[in-house]
């Protein structure tokens, strides 16, 4: 058994119309991992995301998940793998608890090992098995196509933008299911999200991909450390002149009076700064630094080439 929960090899998926949303990716996610895909809107997540799930037929290019190729050996590639879609998609007349005893049977999940009411207890469903899915709000929707993409307990869960316009509760029960599914069953989890902070507080790895090509794929420390600007900013005592830049530090005044000093922490130290705001006669009243974060790692990678 190798190492890989899934391994992806020059995938390309031109639409119908002739929309190329996949550009030939080069993909390999860890197993244990939770893996993290972003990119802005129409980058491709959601076409990778569904040739995973057998949803969408690729153009070209390899797809194994879990050691078993997709054409080769469908019906266990597709067993090794449960996907909650980013779209809404629920037969509005079946119960919770129907839903998920029909994707059993498409599973082929033997009625003895089939696990729906402890399914729909650990996504807080229990009280709704039997409701009509159309009575159902969209964040019990959203929990019960979680509770769908597990009936057949997948070593591999995908979820695309599961946490996508929901409250905050909807979100923290998500966070906690994929923390947990992780760390006891060591499901491989990959997520698409378009909230970076949640990528970088969730996921081992990350893997950015624009126009359908990967632009980025890294640790999440990795990439945070890729960007090593800095900002000094203080806030002065005194109303002093804005120092000058030199070729180490740009120097710029903020609108609420504060100034930043912008600098590369791995060539300038700290000291370095300071020592230039003392010799420009400012006295400091504050001080604070600031880090790039995933946000700006984002950016700068997907800006529009
Ligand atoms: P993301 O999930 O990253 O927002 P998608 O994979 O949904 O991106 O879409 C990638 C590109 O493919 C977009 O330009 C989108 O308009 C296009 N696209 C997605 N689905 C279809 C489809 N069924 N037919 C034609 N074009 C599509
Ligand atoms: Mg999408």
């Amino acid at each position: 058994m190798s190492t890989a929960a899934i391994e992806i090899t020059g995938l390309k998926k031109t639409y119908d119309g002739g929309k190329e949303a996949l550009k030939g990716v080069d993909l390999t996610v860890p197993a244990g991992s939770v893996f993290g895909l972003l990119g802005p809107n129409g980058a491709g997540k959601s076409t990778m995301i569904n040739i995973l799930a057998g949803l969408v037929v690729k153009t070209a290019g390899g797809v194994s998940i879990w050691g078993w190729d997709q054409d080769r050996n469908p019906r266990q590639s597709r067993a090794a793998i449960g996907v909650m879609p980013q779209e809404l998609n629920l037969d509005p007349f079946f119960t919770p608890r129907g839903a998920l005893e029909v994707q059993a049977g498409l599973y082929g999940v033997p009625k003895a090992q089939r696990r729906s009411d402890a399914i729909l207890d650990m996504v807080g469903l229990s009280d709704k098995a039997e409701a009509y899915a159309r009575t159902l709000s969209g964040g019990m929707r959203r929990r019960l196509l979680l509770a769908k993409a597990l009936v057949h307990n997948p070593q591999v869960l995908v979820l695309d933008e599961p946490t996508a316009g929901v409250d905050i509760e909807l979100r923290q029960m998500l966070w906690e299911n994929v923390r947990k599914l992780n760390r006891e069953r060591g499901m491989t989890i990959i997520l698409t999200t378009h909230y970076l902070e949640e990528a970088e507080e969730m996921c081992d790895e990350i893997a950015i991909i624009n126009h359908g090509e990967l632009v980025a794929r890294d640790s999440t420390a990795n990439l945070l450390t890729q960007l090593d600007a800095k900002t000094m900013v203080i806030e002065p005592e005194n109303d002093a002149a804005l120092p000058p830049d030199n070729e180490a530090i740009t120097v710029e005044r903020r609108p609420d009076g504060t100034i930043a000093f912008n600098y590369r922490a791995r060539e300038t130290s700290a000291e370095a700064v300071l020592e230039h705001v003392r010799a420009s006669g400012l006295r400091i009243h504050d001080v604070r630094t600031e880090q790039a974060d995933l946000q700006d790692v984002f950016l700068s990678l997907t800006r529009s080439r």
